[in-house]
């Protein structure tokens, strides 16, 4: 395509996404062509996200728990899970995880996410009883828990419908889910990744039951591996398409790939120009989810700061004990205070606003930080800003 030609096209979307029409399949793929400027791609994301959440950068005040690594899928992507019998598989006890309970309380988080491996000779009430436990012991936590492979597990084990597990754990204390297990959709790619786990029509069947029985969820894309442009968008369509029936998705996560210790330890991970484009089109193309989430753990500190011009308005939070990118070789730091995350939203130009896992806002004590409560909706708050 002649320069000239070039401008003409990304006029032509620019005048779509400004009035508001959808992008087709064919202005997403020429949004990822690489001589259509990565500037100009990232101008028009921040654009959308001026529109949809004004200046803010959200975050939140979050611990991880994953309860074992131990797991009977073998995703070529991932360094996490061991077999059942490695020296370095582990499954926590009921105390290591009350112990967490009672760390996150103490530091005033407000969410606990919860993931972890498929464990071959863990039952179902194991998992059911991690939450349950928590939700005792610490009822104010938010427990974001079980991405759509582990509830495909459960429902496996159980027996029963994704319906009656997603009911079960949520009377046990389940908030919302994580949206991993993603990965890429289409099958020329999951099939080469991950061909046993929860498929494509499970995974957004789960999603679509959750959200029909009130419960939020988020989405994520797993990118930077085997799959071409054509198998993002292909994702970023089905997730809409879902989002147009449901309306249950709360925020979209592009998850950089990370090759260390995985089977596809000889692929190079995306770089920075890349994690940004593709933060940028999927705020293009995801014109029905409200946030966009530039995760920091994933992303590098750097990159995450730069996305708060390229599409995000989220860095997810302080994040205690994440394994599971720094097993594949994230160099970020495993923890970052509510003082650093603040100082690097308000360096990005942004406001921080601390918000809960469904996206409220916090309203912490002023005399003592672990004392909190949630306010309004975010959202409610962006559109009285005209945002
Ligand atoms: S990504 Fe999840 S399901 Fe796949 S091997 Fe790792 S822990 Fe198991």
């Amino acid at each position: 395509m002649q320069a000239n030609e070039r401008d003409a096209r990304f006029r032509e979307i620019r005048d779509k996404v400004e009035s508001e029409q959808r992008l087709s399949m064919e202005d997403g793929l020429f949004l990822y062509e690489p001589e259509v400027s990565i500037q100009q791609v990232g101008e028009l994301a921040n654009f959308v996200r001026e529109r949809k959440n004004g200046n803010v950068g959200y975050y939140n005040i979050n611990t991880h728990l994953n309860p074992t690594n131990v797991c009977v899928y073998r995703c070529r992507f991932c360094a996490f899970r061991k077999d059942l019998r490695d020296e370095n598989g582990y499954a926590m006890s009921d105390e290591q995880i009350l112990h967490r309970g009672a760390e996150a309380t103490a530091n005033g988080c407000t969410e606990m996410h919860i993931v972890g491996g498929l464990h071959h000779q863990r039952k179902y009430e194991w998992y059911r009883d991690i939450i349950s436990m928590l939700k005792e012991n610490y009822p104010k936590i938010h427990l974001k828990a079980w991405t759509a492979v582990e509830i495909d597990w459960f429902r496996f084990q159980t027996k029963k419908s994704f319906e009656w597990v997603l009911d079960d754990m949520r009377s046990a204390g389940l908030g919302s889910m994580p949206g991993g297990g993603a990965e890429i959709f289409h099958p020329e790619v999951r099939d080469q990744l991950c061909e046993h786990k929860a498929n494509t029509p499970a995974w957004l069947e789960i999603h679509r039951t959750a959200h029909q029985i009130g419960l939020k969820t988020n989405c994520t894309m797993l990118y930077g591996h085997v799959e071409k442009a054509y198998h993002r968008i292909d994702h970023l369509m089905r997730l809409r398409e879902l989002q147009d029936k449901t309306n249950g998705f709360q925020v979209f996560i592009p998850l950089a790939f990370h090759p260390d210790n995985t089977k596809l330890s000889d692929l190079k991970k995306p770089s920075g120009l890349m994690d940004l484009r593709t933060m940028a089109i999927s705020r293009l193309m995801l014109d029905n989810i409200q946030h966009i989430k530039a995760y920091w753990i994933m992303l590098g500190i750097e990159t995450a700061q730069t996305a708060l011009a390229y599409g995000a308005d989220d860095i997810d939070g302080t994040v205690r004990h994440e394994l599971i990118y720094h097993d594949a070789g994230a160099k970020t730091p495993e923890f970052m205070s509510v003082d650093q995350i603040k100082d690097l939203i308000r360096e990005a130009g942004r406001d921080p606003i601390e918000r809960d896992t469904t996206y409220n806002r916090v309203i912490r004590d002023e005399n003592d930080f672990t004392v909190w409560q949630s306010g309004e909706s975010v959202d409610a708050d962006a559109q009285l800003a005209g945002a």
